[in-house]
């Protein structure tokens, strides 16, 4: 990009523009570093990405026999309602399918929730460190946010939460598993915070890890609890689906489906990516599978880091958060010469943290073998 000289007319024309002041403020979502970059610093091709928690498996082959088996019609729009999809989750998950919305991945979903419930000087309050969306979409629609700590332990403060929570904000983002640290709230943990929910606030548990913990079930736990919320999932990790962008949202009611549905673009998610996630949930011995492995490698490496005493936070996740007692920044370019792209955490606070994905077997050698060597420097 070539910055622009304030002579230049685009410039002057931009300058007597008005654009939403929330939106030009907003920080940058922290996407990881991309493969083309990554090449170009390290000089390496063999490069093993630890960033975005994707599937180190891949996803199930009744996936991309979906993809090519020519039932897939690039020229037709598909169906904005998601119809099939929406009825083959509902039938998975117990639910009427008038309660789900689909979304262009679980993100369009925050978007959507944001933009329909949310409005200038609106109240939202999530956690730090946190999901970058659950804050970014928010500020989007002009309300503040306010982010709890995690505590000395790593864990959720449930006290400080039921605190700000009963404080009857508009709408309340938790991850649990929680993104980036990783621990998820057992039962008597997410009762309380269910609990401490007042009339007027929408709670919205994001369980984009579900399927790697032994965490109660959001969606059977919160339908029963009489608040207004929403459970989002997503097949973008334990189904290895995260190139396609397909997670889905499940309300308390008909009638937030519809608000939330129409905060929506029309036509979001596409014709390969619908029948892919039909394909995926098809295939649940495929996942459990995937998973299964996953969690194997998560304790391995977990141990591993502990021997080099590196002390990851508990996790039911596919990757796992520690603190390196350094400028993490720093740890991530030395592990990306190393061919290991990581996130390094950014949030104030927290810049000595490092998120690494649990990839294959070979992978997680390689982190663990890296870091033993920046760790004996
Ligand atoms: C990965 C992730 C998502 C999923 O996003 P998609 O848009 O479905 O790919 C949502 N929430 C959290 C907390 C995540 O970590």
């Amino acid at each position: 990009m070539t910055a622009t000289s304030p002579t230049k007319p685009e410039a002057r024309a931009f300058a007597a523009l008005k654009v939403n002041p929330c939106v030009a403020a907003l920080p940058p979502y922290n996407a990881g570093m991309s493969l083309t970059r990554a090449r170009a610093l390290s000089g390496r091709d063999d490069l093993a990405r630890l960033a975005s928690n994707e599937n180190a498996d891949g996803c199930s082959p009744a996936v991309l026999a979906a993809l090519a088996d020519g039932g897939f019609e690039p020229w037709r729009y598909a169906d904005p309602a998601c119809t099939a999809l929406r009825e083959a989750l509902a039938d998975r998950i117990g639910v009427a399918a008038e309660v789900i919305v689909v979304g262009n991945g679980s993100e369009e979903m925050i978007a959507a929730i944001s933009r329909a419930v949310l409005v200038a000087g609106t109240q939202v309050v999530t956690v730090v460190p946190s999901f970058g969306l659950h804050e970014i979409e928010p500020l989007a629609a002009g309300a503040s946010v306010l982010k709890v700590p995690m505590t000395a332990a790593a864990g959720f403060d449930l006290t400080a939460l039921e605190a700000a929570i009963a404080a009857g904000p508009r709408v309340v983002f938790l991850s649990s598993p929680w993104n980036p640290v990783g621990p998820a709230l057992d039962r008597p943990a997410l009762q309380r915070l269910i609990d401490a929910v007042p009339p007027g606030t929408l709670f919205v548990l994001d369980e984009a890890y579900f399927e790697f913990s032994d965490a109660p079930d959001g969606i059977a736990m919160l339908r029963d609890s009489g608040i207004a919320h929403v459970v989002l999932r997503t097949f973008s990790k334990a189904y290895g689906l995260a190139g396609l962008r397909v997670g889905y949202a499940v309300c308390s009611d008909p009638e937030l489906a519809r608000v939330i549905a129409a905060a929506k673009t029309p036509f979001n998610v596409n014709g390969a990516a619908q029948r892919a996630a039909i394909a995926a949930l098809a295939d649940e011995a495929w996942m459990k599978a995937s998973v299964a492995g996953i969690r194997a490698e998560r304790d391995r490496v977990a141990a591993g880091l502990a021997a080099l005493g590196l002390h990851a936070a508990p996790s039911q996740t596919n990757f796992l958060f520690f603190d390196t007692g350094r400028d993490s920044a720093e740890v991530a370019a030395a592990l990306l010469l190393e061919g290991i792209i990581v996130k390094p955490w950014r949030e104030k606070g927290y810049e000595s943290w490092l998120r690494a994905t649990i990839g294959t077997p070979a992978e997680n050698d390689r982190l663990m073998v890296a870091l033993r060597k920046l760790v004996a420097r």
